[in-house]
């Protein structure tokens, strides 16, 4: 994993964006909203619950749970889970 650019970027070319504390109100084209496989907080960045923008879909599963019920949750029924 490097950092380039405000992004990281995985060895198989994955570029991967943390969102802190609220999520954004639309994703960009070509983006999923992923957040780390734990019990969702209602706080991102705590007790391991991370979300992220990323350009792919690779080893990631649909979700539906209400990401916790953090900010814009709501707008978020379709995201995805890291495995
Ligand atoms: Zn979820």
């Amino acid at each position: 994993m490097k950092y380039v650019n405000g992004k990281w970027v995985a060895d198989d070319g994955t570029t991967m964006k943390y969102v802190n504390k609220r999520l954004p109100t639309e994703i960009p084209a070509g983006q999923y909203l992923v957040h780390s496989r734990v019990v969702p907080s209602t706080q991102l960045g705590r007790n391991g619950f991370r979300a992220w923008l990323q350009d792919n879909n690779k080893n990631i599963e649909p979700c539906s749970c209400n990401f916790g019920g953090v900010v814009n949750a709501s707008l978020h029924a379709k995201h995805y889970r890291a495995p």
